[in-house]
């Protein structure tokens, strides 16, 4: 565990950056290259995080393969990240596919860039912070206090599970909230596959399911979708889609060898009929939470509790000098490429507004 030798008793910091996904990654690799000497306070190792999905590396360590980040065209990678990532942590890290990056691979080797240019990392939780002083101040969860002139907060959102125990055991095993992270998986390809929601994100995570998936099982607990007309439309058209209504899901079922085997279904309506259907996989599509908890009444949030961008093209907030990348403040793209060119452009906001200032 990285412990920072930065905080209250050595001054202000010029910029802490909070969260450890991409966006993160990426605004502490221009700010540390700009001289600004980032802090990333990564987030704390604890069984509450293992239970929310908000551990440290964010959504993308609890992917498989990433296929669309551009520069990770599909091949070997073992050499490269033995010789690119501290060996300390490489021997943490499962085994290389040996299909193209996966998503923990990616994480780390964003984190090991910051680091090959001098971020500082706190391995900690943010549980408080005071925006309305300057130096800004943080507060986290083993106690320590930071005081930073600017801030980028990039915290990410966290996919919603149902909270079956039976989803936690798979999880990476065929349980997905991501079907363009993961939906082209050869585990996938050609098998039946289960998704749950009504909104759009089940419509778009079915769609696109479709392309890989031999029948693709949409649950949704009432007799109508909250999705929008045209998506909806488009959904009930695809003769791969197969909607079950006034369902829920009462258990994902498999077994270590092969992963996610089925679901078992039971009518919202009478609670006496259930089915199993046979699926390779599981996704997740009931909404998104981000993770502003901790914020509350420091910073304006949206309706839905992100981040509210308050200048078009500019991660600017309603707080100056505090700055959001990433998922935290995009419910819309939430993808990791869009989420690490935030980062990018949070870290020029935050240097052109410290010079601006003359606070560095
Ligand atoms: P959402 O609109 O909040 O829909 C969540 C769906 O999950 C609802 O149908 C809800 O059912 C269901 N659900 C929630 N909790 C559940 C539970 N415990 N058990 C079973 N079902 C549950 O979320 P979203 O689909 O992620 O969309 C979020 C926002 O992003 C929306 O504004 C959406 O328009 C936007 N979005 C847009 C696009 C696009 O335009 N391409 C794509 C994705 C998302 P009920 O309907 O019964 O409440």
């Amino acid at each position: 565990m990285t412990k920072s030798d930065k905080n209250s008793d050595a001054g202000p910091l010029s910029v802490a950056i909070i969260g450890s996904g991409p966006a993160a990654w990426a605004a502490a690799i221009y700010a540390a290259r700009a001289n600004l000497h980032p802090l990333v306070i990564e987030g704390a190792i604890t069984e509450e995080n293992r239970l929310k999905g908000t551990l440290p590396l964010g959504q993308l360590a609890l992917t498989t393969e990433v296929e669309n980040y551009p520069g990770y065209a599909a091949g070997k990678l073992d050499g490269f990240l033995d010789s690119a990532i501290d060996a300390g942590r490489r021997k943490y890290m499962p085994p290389h596919s040996g299909h193209g990056v996966s998503g923990p691979e990616l994480m780390e080797l964003m984190r090991q860039q910051a680091v090959n240019f001098g971020t500082k990392i706190l391995t900690d939780d943010v549980v408080e912070v005071n925006f309305r002083k300057q130096p800004f101040e943080l507060v986290c969860l083993s106690g320590q206090r930071i005081q930073s002139r600017a801030m980028i907060v990039a915290t990410g959102a966290r996919a919603n599970y149902l909270g079956l125990p039976s989803e936690e055991r798979f999880k990476n095993q065929g349980v997905s909230a991501c079907a363009v992270c993961d939906g082209a998986l050869p585990r996938f390809r050609n098998k039946p596959l289960v998704v749950v929601g009504g909104g759009d994100s089940a419509m778009e995570e079915s769609t696109y399911l479709s392309k890989f998936a031999s029948t693709v099982y949409l649950i949704h607990r009432r007799d109508a979708f909250r999705a929008s007309k045209i998506m909806a439309d488009r959904t009930l058209a695809n003769p791969k889609i197969q909607v079950k209504w006034n369902s829920q899901i009462d258990e994902v079922l498999g077994n270590d060898e092969q992963g996610v085997t089925g679901v078992r279904i039971r009518s919202t309506t009478d609670k006496s009929k259930h089915e199993d259907l046979t699926a390779a996989g599981y996704f997740a599509a009931i909404g998104h939470t981000p993770n502003t908890d901790f914020m509350q009444g420091q910073v304006e949030l949206t309706e839905k509790r992100y981040i509210k961008w308050t200048t078009a093209a500019r991660t600017f907030t309603s707080v100056e000098g505090v700055f959001a990348a990433g998922d935290v403040a995009d419910d819309y793209y939430r993808q990791a490429i869009t989420a690490a060119g935030s980062g990018c452009m949070a870290a020029l906001d935050a240097e052109r507004w410290l010079a601006s200032k003359g606070l560095h």
